[in-house]
């Protein structure tokens, strides 16, 4: 899957939320878009609908995670490391942090959100929304 999209600042965040971490085999790295994530062949990416608000896409032929979609807006996150360049973004926060296991944990010096936090924010800024 080839895409291109435009992001919406230098930075990525982590999320802890269980069903990114399950997606992701991990915290779900991501960097947050303006507009649409413009991908060259749709028909290789699979999407399936992981809350009443969300979906995530993958590749079909790997599998390996690329998008979370709001559904009701345009509205993406890119995996990280589904870039060709990710070293360009700086780690800059940790959201569902209270949903973070105690069996890991990031060293870098994070901006750290809960969920409950992010939902509120979620409300007037889409870019802190999960799920
Ligand atoms: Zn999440």
């Amino acid at each position: 899957v080839r895409f291109s999209a435009t992001a919406a600042g230098p930075a990525f965040d982590a999320c802890h939320c269980a069903t990114c971490r399950r997606w992701s085999a991990g915290p779900f790295l991501s960097v947050h878009c303006d507009g649409t994530v413009h991908v060259g062949d749709r028909s290789q990416v699979g999407v399936f609908r992981s809350s009443e608000w969300a979906e995530r896409h993958f590749c079909r032929t790997c599998g390996t995670s690329l998008f979370y979609k709001l559904i009701d807006r345009d509205y993406w996150s890119v995996s990280l490391e589904a870039l060709d360049d990710p070293s360009v973004f700086a780690f800059e926060s940790e959201i569902f942090i209270d949903e973070k296991p105690d069996r890991y944990a990031f060293a870098n010096d994070t901006r750290k959100v809960t969920g409950a936090e992010a939902f509120a924010e979620f409300t007037s800024d889409p870019e802190a929304g999960n799920g």
